[in-house]
């Protein structure tokens, strides 16, 4: 079952004016224009997570991430799609739910806090069990997607990445989809990770561990634009981002494409690429999660 139209992913020039025509060519994929819930990387993380729990009887999808996951929204909204039950464990205790915590109920999703601690023990193996015992039949996808089918279902959107491109930029959470992409892209097309997040290097290691043979070159992180930490921002992203959207008609989220595109903005100042790169951005989505900053934007 395919509850997205993949034609609506269309690749967009970004405006000249913007990059001064440092590189042959700026593109973006637009994944954030793919569906308005399931935006971005998730439904390609999610889709094989989705087809392997129907063809083999699972009932239940246990998946967990924070108040304002893109993840958890997805897959609330892909589970109930697929006929399928879903727990979201969430991080933190909550007095009134968030915006995208809400919706995730809305879509069926029973949600379990836990505190920060024992959160911070999620990818020991079996720790999902404790808190889902009431559920029969799980199958449980790790934050972001982490896993053989998440890694796939990334590497699936290769197809959308024509081989002119010197250069593909993705923005990194949990590493899941510049896995699939590395994996599924000519090894000599330059991938380029930026990091949302402070010490990211930790990420390095992790990525190396699930590239295939002959394809572990060629990549990068850059985790130089992380404005403070993950989901921390300041006026200075903000114009940004009202500024990108001006000149390129494209609204970017606060996570992980804005700091991209601004990272990118300061490689391009700095005479990183060469005037003959052709660079292609993807645009992972993630603009529900806006709604913490919508006082702030000219759009959403
Ligand atoms: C989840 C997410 C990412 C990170 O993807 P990973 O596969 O976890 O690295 C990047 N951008 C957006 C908008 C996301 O929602």
């Amino acid at each position: 079952m395919d509850i997205i139209d993949e034609r609506l992913a269309v690749i967009q020039p970004l405006n000249k004016f913007w990059y001064q025509k440092k590189v042959a060519a700026l593109d973006m994929l637009r994944l954030d224009q793919i569906h308005p819930v399931v935006s971005g990387n998730k439904w390609f993380k999610l889709r094989l997570n989705m087809k392997y729990a129907t063809e083999h009887n699972f009932k239940t999808i246990v998946t967990s991430g924070g108040g304002y996951s893109n993840h958890l929204i997805a897959t609330a909204f892909t589970s109930r799609k697929f006929g399928l039950a879903s727990v979201g464990i969430v991080r933190g205790k909550y007095d009134r739910l968030t915006p995208t915590l809400q919706a995730c109920r809305n879509e069926g999703m029973e949600l379990i806090f836990v505190t920060k601690e024992d959160y911070t023990n999620r990818n020991e193996p079996g720790w999902a069990n404790e808190f889902v015992r009431h559920f029969d039949e799980i199958l449980f996808v790790p934050e972001g997607g982490a896993n053989e089918w998440g890694r796939a279902g990334a590497g699936l959107l290769s197809r959308f990445v024509s081989d002119d491109y010197t250069h593909v930029l993705i923005a990194v959470g949990s590493g899941t989809t510049l896995i699939g992409l590395r994996n599924s892209l000519p090894a000599e097309q330059q991938l380029f990770g930026f990091v949302p997040m402070k010490e990211g290097a930790y990420l390095q290691n992790y990525i190396g561990t699930h590239l295939h043979e002959g394809k572990a070159k060629n990549w990068q992180l850059i985790d130089d634009y992380h404005f403070g930490g993950f989901g921390k921002w300041n006026q200075e992203l903000i114009r940004f981002m009202n500024d990108f959207y001006t000149e390129n008609k494209i609204p970017l989220d606060i996570v992980y494409t804005s700091k991209m595109m601004y990272g990118l903005q300061q490689l391009l100042q700095n005479n990183d690429f060469s005037v003959s790169d052709r660079i292609l951005c993807i645009h992972s989505g993630g603009l529900q999660g806006n709604i913490s900053v919508q006082n702030e934007l000219v759009y959403n």
